[in-house]
């Protein structure tokens, strides 16, 4: 009798069923994106049209994570009845002027709405639209929404993007397909990913947002776009309205998550996959040798993910997949289906998943599944470190550079780090 071979079949979380609460949120809101785009975007300014709650949130996230001259700004609108409107009109055109006089290194101008009342009543796209005819060509004044209600951090990225979307010139038709690299990615990283597509044979690339506004990529019907962030929804369709085509994709995270992204943009771009695979081989085999000690450190230990960056899904893939981490249940606020498929696919089977966010149940399943590692927003980690649970902040995941090969061991030392420091502090 021929020996029978074991197969194991895993079909990933395609089809898993996913968890979904609508009750009491703990998550930042969109204004904290302001954060990493406005150091990306080098001449752009943010403006937050808000209360002292949004001025205070901006100043004291930005005041720790950053040191260079701000390139945004809070005009506080106080209480005002319906009839003062036509003042704070004015008066946003007034603080508007006094900035762009004070400040002629600007060239794009984001009016970024917030979520108090007196905010909702103010129509700021009738004030971008007025103040673009005032200062274009000079300055774009473009507007977005940052507001907290019904939106996670990261949506704040999107929102703006989004706005900026339909600014990008039109790509000359037809022409031989063009990449637009798509999400906020640190310079270090995008530099890294101009050398390894360059190494690749790509000659036609681009990333969005670029670092200067007066460089916009073009885009068109030949765009393939590829999105460096799994949060972007709003931007991709603003971008496929302009006639480009997405590129279904893992996100790059980690070795295997980094070549399976390069190589789906180079499949939509006609190259052979061994052409891709020796291009970024060295690179590969230096990100999975310097993640192995991570993976003896992390191997069969215990991940529980609450929803906060959007960034869950990828992130849990990585850990499992690369690292042997077990899930234990993966929270995200809103998942989107088309731009996961790829990441639901390569989660174990079986894996816990929840969409939205009932804070108390969930915190109850936490504390009775009592994980080696809680990833969370910074509201829930200090009670989770009280109880005696390791933390690791996921808002700390969007502000550092993770993406590549180059970034997976560092990427992997994040969820390293605070399992070693309560060893220590355990001995
Ligand atoms: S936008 Fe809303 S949630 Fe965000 S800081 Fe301002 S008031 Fe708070």
């Amino acid at each position: 009798m021929s020996p029978v071979i074991p197969i194991h079949t895993d079909s990933g979380c395609s089809d898993a069923p996913v968890l979904r609460e609508r009750g009491q949120r703990e998550v930042f809101c969109g204004l904290t994106g302001i954060i990493w785009l406005h150091r990306k975007m080098q001449d752009a300014f943010f403006l937050v049209v808000g209360s002292r709650t949004c001025a205070h949130l901006v100043q004291s996230a930005a005041g720790v994570m950053i040191f260079a001259e701000p390139r945004f700004a809070t005009a506080i609108l106080d209480e005002r009845d319906l009839a003062g409107l036509a003042d704070a009109q004015d008066e946003l055109d007034r603080v508007v002027q006094r900035l762009l006089e004070r400040r002629p290194d600007i060239r794009l101008l984001f009016l970024v709405g917030s979520c108090p009342s007196e905010v909702i009543k103010l129509d700021l796209s009738r004030a971008a639209a007025r103040l673009n005819q005032r200062f274009n060509p000079q300055v774009r004044v473009l507007n977005y929404s940052g507001s907290g209600i019904e939106t996670t951090f990261t949506q704040g990225e999107d929102a703006c993007l989004a706005a900026l979307a339909p600014e990008l010139p039109a790509a000359p038709a037809p022409a031989e397909p063009e990449l637009l690299i798509v999400g906020t990615l640190a310079d270090v990283v995008e530099d890294q990913f101009s050398r390894l597509l360059t190494a690749m044979g790509v000659k036609r690339f681009a990333f969005f947002p670029s670092r200067r506004s007066t460089a916009l990529p073009a885009v068109g019907p030949n765009t393939r776009l590829l999105l460096a962030q799994p949060f972007l929804g709003d931007t991709a369709r603003a971008l496929e309205a302009r006639g480009a085509q997405r590129i279904p994709a893992p996100f790059p995270l980690g070795a295997e998550g980094s070549a399976a992204w390069l190589q789906a943009a180079g499949a939509a771009l006609g190259l052979a996959p061994d052409v891709v695979s020796r291009a970024i081989a060295p690179a590969r085999q230096r990100a999975e040798q310097a993640l192995a000690p991570h993976r003896a450190a992390l191997a069969g230990r215990r991940v529980f993910f609450f929803p906060d960056s959007q960034l869950e899904l990828p992130l849990a893939r990585f850990l499992a997949r690369e690292l042997g981490m077990e899930l234990v249940e993966v929270g995200t606020p809103y998942l989107h289906r088309q731009h996961l498929a790829e990441e639901l696919a390569w989660l174990p089977a079986g894996t816990a998943l929840s969409e939205g966010q009932d804070v108390e149940k969930q915190l109850d399943r936490c504390r009775a599944a009592r994980p080696d590692l809680v990833v969370c927003g910074l509201g829930l980690a200090n009670p989770l470190e009280a109880e005696g649970m390791t933390t690791k902040w996921s808002i700390e995941l969007v502000f550092t550079p993770i993406q590549g090969f180059e970034q997976a061991a560092d990427l992997a030392g994040l969820f390293t780090r605070p399992l070693h420091r309560r060893q220590l502090l355990a001995a």
